[in-house]
């Protein structure tokens, strides 16, 4: 600066060497904060990067899992519905992303959804649990789930929406009503045998008085009414009588005899007993029974009442006509009695429990017939299993173990 301005004077000249020093520092200060800048910048970054992978991480454990997780909103409205519930109730996220719960699956207000929604809304701490949850689900039929509700909330404590997890029992819960039934059977059977050895004493003195007072009634000469009376006495004990027959075999506390059985002489003689009324009404009938099948050791007259119940469901489910097939075939160890009818069917839902005693569909009907059967075969330690579609038809399957072979 000296040689550039020679004539300054000392005064200017420190003024100078100040601003010089002053604008350095300056743009020493500014260097230091942009720095500062640039890293806080690269930090946040690297923070939001951080975020983002832990939000990925957190989706994926969430989509991989194997319950049903769905998010909703202030509002109810959803916002993540993850890949356990698109898979098993073939239910989209596009189809129900943004849209009210409630609204995408109608069924849940009847179901007593909202009173728990209500619940996780209000916010309690730790998670609201619902369980056994019945639902009829869109696409996939009736489910039994087990829901937690959370609610979430923002920094501020606010509740912002609600996280529910679903997990479906409905198969556990299916096998616990499959070992269920069996204890039931059990139970049943005990107890259906003390009733019945209790009921079959009075009810046949019941049944004989009534017939000692019909004579007397005639010669008598007691008024119609009277008579009537008695008769419908009549029938509704013999009816009992009927039932508690039934029981007692159910039960199977009467004494039988093991022997070699054939199934096909088992079969015709219970055809034989169907024949005539089944052409009377229109049921054509197709046989296919296998020759040479090998024994079972079991009660032909037993098998012979299983036979006869299966070819009179039949006929029953058809009262327009239709085609019975009773048909006999070896299958692994076992031999096998098939009836199949083109009647009514058996909706779902009755499915399970046709075997039950009582459960009965027909005004005259005593829902003994399949309990009867189902231990009958059940004694033979083979099983009795049934198909069926509504409108289509029925079919039922006798597996008997050949004998000597198990
Ligand atoms: P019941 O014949 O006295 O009603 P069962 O134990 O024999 O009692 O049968 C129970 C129920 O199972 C019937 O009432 C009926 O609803 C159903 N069922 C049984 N067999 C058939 C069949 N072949 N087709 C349609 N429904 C059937
Ligand atoms: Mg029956």
């Amino acid at each position: 600066m000296a040689v550039a301005r020679p004539g300054l004077a000392p005064e200017a000249w420190s003024a100078l060497v100040l601003r010089g020093a002053f604008l350095w520092l300056l743009g020493v200060s500014l260097g230091l904060l942009s720095e500062r800048e640039r890293r806080r910048r690269r930090e946040m970054v690297q923070l939001n990067r951080d975020l983002t992978e832990q939000r990925e991480r957190i989706k994926e454990v969430v989509e991989t899992m194997q319950d049903g997780v769905i998010v909703l909103d202030q509002e109810g409205k959803v916002t993540h519905w993850n890949r356990a519930l698109e898979e098993r109730y073939g239910v989209k996220r596009e189809e129900v992303l943004g849209r009210d719960l409630l609204d995408a699956f109608p069924a849940l207000r009847e179901e007593g959804f909202p009173a728990f929604l209500e619940q996780v809304y209000a916010g309690q701490a730790g998670a609201v649990t619902l369980e056994r949850f019945a639902h009829r689900t869109l696409r996939r039929g009736d489910a039994i789930l087990n829901l937690k509700g959370t609610a979430m909330r923002d920094l501020r404590g606010e509740v912002q929406g609600a996280l529910i997890t679903v997990e479906d029992i409905t198969e556990r819960v299916g096998l616990e009503k499959a070992v269920q039934q069996t204890e039931k059977m059990a139970a049943i059977g005990t107890l259906s045998a003390g009733l019945a050895h209790e009921i079959n004493n009075p009810i046949g003195i019941i049944a004989s008085r009534v017939e000692c007072m019909l004579l007397e009634a005639d010669e008598q000469g007691l008024s119609q009414t009277v008579r009537d009376d008695l008769k419908v006495i009549g029938k509704h004990a013999d009816r009992v009588a009927r039932i508690t027959q039934g029981l007692l075999s159910f039960s199977r506390q009467q004494a039988w005899r093991l022997s070699p059985v054939d199934v096909n002489t088992v079969v015709e003689a219970a055809l034989v007993l169907v024949e005539k009324q089944l052409a009377r009404e229109q049921v054509t009938l197709e046989q296919d029974l296998t020759p040479g099948l090998p024994a079972v050791l079991g009660s032909a007259n037993h098998l012979e009442q299983v036979v006869l119940n299966l070819l009179t469901n039949a006929r029953e489910a058809m009262p327009e006509g239709g085609r019975l097939q009773v048909a006999t075939r070896r299958q692994g160890r076992s031999v096998e009695v098939e009836v199949t009818d083109t009647g009514k069917g058996i909706p779902a839902e009755h499915l399970s429990k046709v075997f039950d005693p009582f459960f009965t569909t027909k005004e005259k009907g005593t829902g003994l017939g399949l309990a009867i059967s189902y231990g009958i075969v059940r004694d033979h330690r083979g099983t009795l299993t049934a198909r069926s579609r509504e409108g289509v038809g029925t079919t039922f399957v006798v597996a008997l173990p050949v004998a000597g072979e198990r």
